[in-house]
Formats: structure tokens, C-alpha cells, sequence
């Protein structure tokens, strides 16, 4: 099963896509988590990525395609569970890309899920956020901390770190690039019926139920 997860920055994407993958064995597939890596190295993409993720724009459609293409095409790193789009598709060009890369590979989508939540929320959220240094578990420093101070629950290491695009000016910019952009990109896949919603202002596991139980539908 191949699902999208589509929301605003800030919505829970990532957080639901770790549980997933822990629950269920899905693979996460995330633009960020890969433009990130990409910059970290300063490899050709990171260097042309590096200064329009700080301003909060999008990167061009190409690069991000060519990202999970490449990762599509190494079926020997997954365990064949399923993948979750995680930040991507971001715009219609890149729905109709991912439409192509899938589709050429013989596999579809199977759910489109958005989590819905209340813009006022999302500063607070994405402001809040920090990740493990070593594992990459989520984190907030109100809704989410570590159970033992300053140790990850999931690897125990006590590293962590916070996005240098986590700041309240760049959040603003990332969430009308959200409207602008990838929100106008749910219509397309509600004429293939593949939309479902749930309400992201829920407590974590609760969302994570109601995603369980599109899944299970
Ligand atoms: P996204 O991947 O959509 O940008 P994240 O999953 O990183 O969002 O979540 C953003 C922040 O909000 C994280 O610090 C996370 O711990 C927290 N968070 C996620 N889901 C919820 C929720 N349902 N309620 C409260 N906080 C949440
Ligand atoms: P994210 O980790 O999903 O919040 O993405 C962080 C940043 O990476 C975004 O603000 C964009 O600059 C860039 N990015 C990630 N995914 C995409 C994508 N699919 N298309 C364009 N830019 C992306």
C-alpha cells in the first residue's frame, strides 16, 4: 500500500509517517529528510537546495522528482510494505511526476491522506519542534518530550537537533507557499477518490488511529 500524507508544515506528517513505519513496516520517503541530507553533504543538489529551503520556498519540481525516482529505484533497501510520500508531491507538476514514476514501475497510489489542522497552531508546533541527532525520532518541547530528560525514547542518545528553517518568519513563508502551491493539488486527487481526512488536532495517537483505520478500510 502506497499512501501520500499531505498537510501543511507543522501538520504531523512526519510524526505519522515514524509511527507507520514502525507499526506497519512502511517505508518514509521525505524530500526534506533527503534535501537535507543533500545540503549536510553539499552535493550538487544540497548547494543548488540550500538557500531556498532557508527562505522557505519551494525547490524546482525536477530535483525533488529525481529524488524519490532514484529511491524508487532501489527496491533492495525496502521491504516491500509500502511507501509513504512524506513533503511530497508539493505541487500539481509533482503529483503528475509521481503519477508517471509509479506508474513505470508498475506500482499506484492507494490514499491520499490529509491531515487537517488550524493555522494558528502550526507556528507553535513547528517552533516547538526538535529531532534526535542520531535516530531522527520527533520531538516537542511541549506536546512531546523525551520520557527520560534529555535522552531519546527511541535510541537513547542525548543529541539532538532543531531546523535552521524552524523560525516563525520562515514558517509564514512555508505556509503561503503551502496554499499557493500544494493545497490547489488536492482536487486533482479528489477526482481520483482518493482523498480521506483527518483531524490533525487531535492527540498524536489518535490521529495515528484514524490513518490506522483508513489503512485498514
Ligand atoms: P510535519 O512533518 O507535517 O512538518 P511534524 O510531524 O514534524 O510535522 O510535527 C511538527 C511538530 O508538532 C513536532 O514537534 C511534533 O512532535 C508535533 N506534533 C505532531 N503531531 C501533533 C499532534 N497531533 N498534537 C501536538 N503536537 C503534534
Ligand atoms: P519539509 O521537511 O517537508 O518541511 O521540507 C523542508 C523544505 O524542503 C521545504 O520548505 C522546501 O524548501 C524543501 N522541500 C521539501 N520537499 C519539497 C518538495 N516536494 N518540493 C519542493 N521543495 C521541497
Amino acid at each position: 500500500m502506497n499512501i501520500i500524507l499531505l498537510g501543511p508544515p507543522g501538520a504531523g506528517k512526519g510524526t505519522q509517517a515514524q509511527r507507520l513505519t514502525s507499526r506497519r513496516s512502511m517505508v518514509q520517503l521525505s524530500t526534506g529528510d533527503m534535501l537535507r541530507e543533500a545540503v549536510k553533504a553539499a552535493s550538487p543538489v544540497g548547494l543548488r537546495a540550500k538557500a531556498i529551503m532557508e527562505a522557505g520556498e519551494l525547490v524546482p519540481d525536477e530535483v525533488v522528482d529525481e529524488l524519490i525516482g532514484n529511491r524508487l529505484d532501489q527496491p533492495e533497501r525496502y521491504s516491500g510494505s509500502g511507501f509513504i510520500f512524506d513533503g511530497y508531491p508539493r505541487t500539481e507538476a509533482q503529483a503528475k511526476s509521481l503519477d508517471r514514476l509509479l506508474g513505470d514501475r508498475g506500482m499506484k497510489l492507494d490514499y491520499v491522506v490529509e491531515i487537517e489542522v488550524d493555522e494558528e497552531a502550526l507556528v507553535d508546533r513547528i517552533t516547538g519542534r526538535f529531532t534526535c541527532a542520531k535516530c531522527g525520532a520527533g520531538y516537542h518541547d511541549r506536546y512531546k518530550l523525551p520520557k527520560v530528560p534529555e535522552l531519546c525514547d527511541v535510541c537513547g542518545s542525548d543529541q539532538f537537533k532543531r531546523r535552521p528553517d524552524d523560525n516563525e518568519q520562515t514558517v509564514r513563508t512555508r505556509l503561503a507557499e503551502y496554499r499557493a502551491k500544494t493545497a490547489p493539488i488536492l482536487p486533482y486527487y479528489e477526482a481520483k477518490g482518493l482523498v480521506r481526512r483527518v483531524d490533525g488536532m487531535a492527540p498524536m495517537d489518535e490521529v495515528g488511529a484514524s490513518i490506522e483505520a483508513i489503512l485498514d478500510s
